[in-house]
């Protein structure tokens, strides 16, 4: 099938080399010209496992194509994929600019029947909005199609290959068709494929983040009582997720979720309920709470030293907002960094992927490390933000060598306690 991606970031370029693996005819369009520039150069401008691997056998195999022009993106699309930024707007909710800017660009030039299918998040309604916009130009039929997109960043080119599910929102007969063809080669091991209207698919989308932000935050609640009480969460974590209704998944406490998704999908499922006069109780909770957690860890640092932090020399490890990603978006250790800025901390940073993206926001305020090792050196405290693998086995001794202070506090519990406090060092972690 002939397909384009209209937006080539963490979804879009994913999709759209996943696609061309499956010997698809992929072209994907995006209106920031150094990103296509270097794709065309052959480099993959974001750390996601697997990716380069495909990337560069699907252009060599000449599937995979970039450009900046929608006009040639879909000269010959028979599908057109969104997958264009909806970030929060000033109020919470989704902001559809990209998406509908785009649907009324596409309107003007389709000139044949195409299924334009939005992967992007949206709010329930969505689809007929998109539709209403590209019907006010088009003088050819169209199907606006809901496919909501499931991918994992870290896991991003897996969960694609190989979908818990696909799920795909719409009432046309002859769009259900083109999309069963389009996904057979992702489903036929048995992974399905569910069909349904595009109010219930774009709906699907928020209440799975929503739900999985929910588990964080009541997992988060969890360890704040285990710490009042004397249990550790650990232990609670493993007896209540042995449960298999519960699952033992997602059920890590830590420094609160962050990323492009949860925090932002949370926001506009809140919105979107309000403007259907509910409120949605719960969801407003999840939020609170996520906003607490996120800087639990200052109050105990603040103590350790007394209040007395300026001037002092604090490593973090880790800045991305979870392992395997560059992604930095609400990074919980951006938070904690800024409150450590604020108490005129200095702050030495290392990342093994979001190095280049953290200096965008905060240039020469803090200190960029080349190794983990290399920042701890007279180093009062050290901070755990992200639970990259490489950090879960350093060698102990080392760090001990390294460092003026002997305190870690860990927002990820990467460490037995007994463990680190057997080795002299004073240990915080979440709910232990
Ligand atoms: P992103 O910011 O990484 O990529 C969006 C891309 O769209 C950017 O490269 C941007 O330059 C481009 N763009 C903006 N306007 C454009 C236009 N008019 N024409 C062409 N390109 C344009 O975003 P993302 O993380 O890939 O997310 C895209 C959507 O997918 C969002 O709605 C997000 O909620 C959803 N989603 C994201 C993930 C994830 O893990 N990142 C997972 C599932 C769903």
């Amino acid at each position: 099938m002939k397909i384009a991606v209209v937006g080539t970031g963490y979804v879009g370029l994913v999709s759209g080399t996943c696609f061309a693996e499956m010997g698809n005819n992929v072209i994907c369009v995006d209106i920031d010209e150094k990103k296509v520039e270097k794709l065309k150069n052959g480099k993959v401008p974001i750390y996601e496992p697997q990716l380069e691997m495909l990337f560069e056998r699907n252009i060599k195999q000449d599937r995979l194509h970039f450009t900046t022009s929608l006009q040639d993106a879909i000269k010959e699309a028979q599908v057109i994929f969104l997958a264009l930024p909806t970030p929060p707007g000033e109020d919470g909710s989704a902001d559809l600019s990209y998406v509908l800017g785009v649907a009324e660009d596409l309107g003007k030039i389709l000139d044949k029947y195409t299924v334009i299918v939005n992967k992007s998040t949206v709010p329930v309604g969505t689809a007929d909005k998109v539709s209403a916009k590209i019907a006010e130009n088009a003088k050819v039929d169209f199907d606006v199609v809901s496919n909501p997109e499931f991918l994992r960043e870290g896991f991003a080119v897996d969960d694609f290959l190989k979908p818990d599910r696909v799920v795909v929102g719409t009432r046309s007969d002859k769009a259900k068709s083109i999309m069963e063809d389009l996904y057979k080669p992702f489903t036929r091991s048995g992974n399905p494929i569910y069909f349904m209207d595009e109010k219930s698919s774009e709906l699907t989308k928020y209440a799975a983040n929503s739900f999985l932000a929910t588990k964080i935050s009541f997992m988060n609640e969890i360890a704040n009582v285990c710490e009042l009480v004397g249990a550790n969460v650990d232990h609670v974590r493993i007896g209540m997720g042995s449960d298999t209704r519960i699952g033992k998944r997602f059920l890590f406490p830590g420094i609160g979720y962050g990323g492009s998704c949860f925090p932002k999908d949370v926001k506009a499922l809140i919105k979107s309920s309000s403007a259907a006069n509910y409120n949605f109780e719960i969801l407003n909770a999840v939020e609170t709470v996520n906003e607490r957690q996120k800087t639990i860890l200052m109050p105990r640092i603040k103590n350790y030293f007394n209040g007395a932090l300026a001037g002092k020399k604090i490593a973090v490890w880790g800045l991305a907002f979870k392992p395997n990603t560059d992604d930095i978006r609400e990074a919980p250790a951006h938070y904690m960094i800024r409150e450590l800025l604020d108490a005129q901390v200095e702050v030495h940073t290392f990342d093994p992927e979001a190095t280049e993206n953290t200096k965008e926001i905060f240039g020469d305020d803090i200190a960029y490390g080349e190794n983990y090792y290399d920042i701890l050196k007279d180093a009062d405290a050290l901070i755990i933000a992200t639970e990259w693998s490489v950090f879960r086995n350093p060698d102990f001794d080392k760090i001990k060598n390294l460092m003026k202070g002997n305190v870690i506090f860990d927002g990820r519990n990467l460490f037995e306690t007994s463990q680190i406090e057997n080795l002299g060092f004073t240990y915080f972690s979440i709910g232990r």
